[in-house]
Parts: structure tokens; sequence; C-alpha cells
């Protein structure tokens, strides 16, 4: 379906055999038997010398971030004009394993991702030298587990309006952190938390409040992170609050780039980016054990595959997943050439999470009762990808900030 070059195919044959070997036996005990995903995930990481990568990628920036600081050079990203092979290499050899764990476990792709994307990407992008050694590092290589904490009982898709948490000065050149946070990924085992708050300062009027981010370590005192109970959907990614009472933050623990909306925004580009791709890789596991069902499956004397309306819904998943690939490659070739932009990420992701969410209802319904069962995957594939077309900006949402770019006229 899509012409993945020799080296792309390699990689997915040795994550694919990675995967059966290692996660798909122990799937069950992570989605229902509450046991934490990182051990496999940290297995997962040294097994393809990912922390290595991230090591070395690490030290490339540190050593550029430090000579720029010297002056010696000039810290620039070069951006690549026009179609760049080996952009869309990488690009694809990042976003190919994804799609294979996500053909199974999608919540580990999350817990990952939030851990090293959005925690240790938040402190990468808008941290100080020493604050990314301290802290970003451990993340990146999995190491430590990071959360990212921006949503609240009272908002979530209007993440700043209904803000509660807050930070004020403590007089002492630190800051009391008070309020909770929700539906916070990996919260409960969080060695570090990327904590997105308002500044509450004197003479300040409430709606004026600036938005600031600090770094909250476990353990410090007036911070718990209470597990959420009763999830049905993306189990293998823990989820719970944050609960902050009157916590003393160090002044050293501000992130000084992530001021305003742009830092919060910035981090979740990325995030959602990701989102595409596995997204697709659980509609692509849903699209296959339809298939194979309803060529197994014998109604009015002929298999279920033998019937056009059958044949038809094959084929437009098949379209839709083709598509969408395509569509996830090129926005990587974007993003690694810096020409995406925000909205095309929401359009991208959106239609990822649309598309393979309408795919695992259709073959939810072409397996009869038996999608109901849990032994064919596909009701777990549609709970998980409910919760990713809600995440990181619900479908909606996104339908909104694309309204926005072609009309000049917010929604919201
Ligand atoms: C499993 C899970 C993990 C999560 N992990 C994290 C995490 O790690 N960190 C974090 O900070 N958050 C996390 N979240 C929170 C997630 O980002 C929010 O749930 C999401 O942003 C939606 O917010 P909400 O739930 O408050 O829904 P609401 O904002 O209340 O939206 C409810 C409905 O109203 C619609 N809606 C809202 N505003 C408008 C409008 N103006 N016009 C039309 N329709 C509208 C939405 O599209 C949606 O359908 C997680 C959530 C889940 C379920």
């Amino acid at each position: 379906m899509i012409e993945w070059s020799e080296s792309q195919r390699m990689i997915q044959k040795m994550v694919r055999d990675f995967v059966e070997k290692e996660i798909v036996p122990q799937i069950d005990a992570i989605e229902y038997e509450g046991v934490p995903p990182y051990d496999i995930l940290r297995k997962m990481i040294k097994t393809f010398g990912m922390d290595a990568m991230a090591k070395m990628e690490f030290d490339k920036q540190i050593a550029r971030e430090e000579a720029a600081a010297r002056g010696e050079v000039k810290e620039k990203k070069e951006r690549a004009e026009g179609f760049n092979a080996m952009a869309a290499e990488e690009a694809a050899m990042r976003m190919i394993p994804i799609i294979e764990i996500c053909r199974h476990a999608q919540g580990l792709v999350t817990a990952m991702g939030v851990s090293v994307g959005l925690g240790g990407g938040a402190i990468m992008s808008k941290g100080t030298i020493e604050q990314k050694k301290r802290w970003a590092l451990p993340l990146l290589t999995l190491e430590k587990v990071g959360a990212w904490a921006i949503s609240e009982p009272n908002s979530g898709s209007d993440a700043f309006g209904q803000m509660k948490t807050l930070a004020k000065r403590d007089g002492k050149g630190g800051y009391i952190i008070t309020g909770a946070k929700t539906w916070i990924t990996n919260g409960p085992y969080a060695d570090t938390i990327v904590l997105i708050c308002k500044l509450d300062e004197e003479g300040v009027a409430p709606e004026q409040r600036k938005i600031v981010s600090f770094i909250l370590d476990k353990g410090m005192p007036g911070l718990s992170a209470p597990v959420i109970h009763g999830k049905v959907g993306l189990r293998a990614a823990i989820t719970g609050e944050i609960v902050m009472d009157q916590v003393l933050v160090p002044e050293e623990n501000l992130l000084p780039g992530a001021q305003g909306l742009k830092g919060p925004f910035g981090c979740l580009n990325n995030a959602r980016f990701g989102i595409c791709w596995g997204a697709l890789g659980a509609a692509e596991a849903c699209w296959h054990t339809a298939r194979q069902y309803v060529i197994d499956r014998k109604q009015f004397d002929k298999p279920l595959a033998a019937n056009q309306l059958v044949q038809k819904k094959l084929a437009d998943m098949q379209t839709e997943i083709t598509l969408g690939i395509q569509g996830a490659l090129r926005l990587g070739r974007m993003m690694d050439d810096g020409s995406a932009t925000p909205e095309i990420v929401s359009l991208m992701k959106r239609n990822s999470c649309g598309k393979a969410l309408d795919i695992a209802r259709s073959a939810r319904d072409m397996l009869g009762g038996n999608g109901i069962s849990d032994d064919f995957g596909v009701i777990r594939h549609l709970v998980n990808l409910e919760v990713v077309n809600t995440y990181e900006g619900t479908h909606d949402v996104h339908a909104l900030i694309l309204g926005r770019a072609q009309t000049g006229i917010s929604a919201f």
C-alpha cells in the first residue's frame, strides 16, 4: 500500500518482531491488570538503541547551545529548501515504529510520547541549559517518567479561559503553587511534571495573568498525583490528577522560554504529529482484522467478503489509511524543513483521528457480535481512538482552528 524503502521495511520488521515477542504477550497485564508500561518501554528503547541516540542528539544540541552562549557560532537550525530526501527518510523512520506499536497498544505510545515528547520536549525547547541537563535528559532516555499538565477539571478545550492553578511569588525568590490538574497521562508515576499555570501578581487583573510553566519534582511537599480509576480507553497509559496544595517551587524550576500561549502550544505540535501516525496504526489493525474476519465468516452460504457492501467498506478503509499515511509523511517532511504551520498539524491530527475512529467503528460492526469481544482487539482500538480523538485538542476544536484560519473569525 505504501512504498516503503528497503531500510524502512527493515525497521518495520524489527519493530514488528519486537512487538509480537515482547509487547503482545503483556498487553492484557498492561491494559487490564494495572501493570505500568514503563519497563517494557525501557526494554524497547534499549533494544533499538533509542536511549543512546537520544543522548547523542542531546549532546549535540547542548554543545551547539553552549557554543552559541559563548558567542562562537550562530545557533540557527538550517532550513532545507524543497523536497529533502534525507528528511523524508528520517520522518518515516521515526514514525514507522509508532504505527507498529499502535497496531496493538496505542497507550504505550501515549505514555512514551508524553514523557519523552511533551515533558522532555518542553524542557528541551523552553528550558535553560542547566534545566535540560538536570531534567530533560533522563526523560528523553525514559530513565525517568515525565508528565505534562495543562488540563483542569473546569478547563479542557478552553485551557486558559478558566485555568485556576496559580503560582504566586513567595517573596524569597521562589513560587507557591496551588491548584489541581486532571486527566494527566503518567501523572501518578511521574518523576518530573511540566506544569502550566498562571502567575498571580499584585495589581494584575485575573484576565491579564501571565501563563507560565514550572518543572515539579515528585515528592515536593504538598504535591500529590492520585490515579484516575474507571477509565475504559487507553488503559496502557496511566492517567491521574495532579493536586498542588501550596507547593513551594524554587526559581530554578521556572521554564524561562515557556511564557505566554506559544510555550504550551509549541510543544503540542510535535505530540499531535505523533498522534497522526499512531491513530492510523490502530486503524490499520482494525482493517486487517475485519478483512480476515469477512473472508473466514460465512453467512447466507457465502463468505461475508463476497458481498459488495462489505468489499466497499474494506475499500474505504484502505483508501483512508493510504491517504492518511501519505499526508502524515508529507507533514513529517514539512516539520523537518520547518514549513509546517500549527493549522496543518491540526488538519492532519483531526483527519487521522476522525478517519481512524470511523474505520474502527466500521470494523467493529463487520465483526458482528464478535466485534464486542476483546478477543479480536477491535473494540479496544475503538475505545482507544475515542480518547485519541479527544485529547491534544478535540476533533471539533481542530475544526474551529481551521475555520478561524480560513475565515479570520474565531468561533471560540
Ligand atoms: C486518557 C486521557 C489522557 C489525557 N492526557 C492529558 C495530559 O497528559 N495532559 C493534559 O494536560 N491533558 C490531558 N488530557 C486532557 C485532554 O487534553 C482533554 O480531555 C481535552 O483537551 C478536552 O477537554 P475536556 O475533556 O475538558 O472537554 P471539553 O473542553 O469540555 O469539551 C467537551 C466537548 O465540547 C466540545 N467543545 C468545546 N468547546 C467547544 C466550542 N467552542 N465549540 C464547539 N464545541 C466545543 C469539544 O469538542 C468536546 O466535544 C487527557 C485526556 C484523556 C481522556
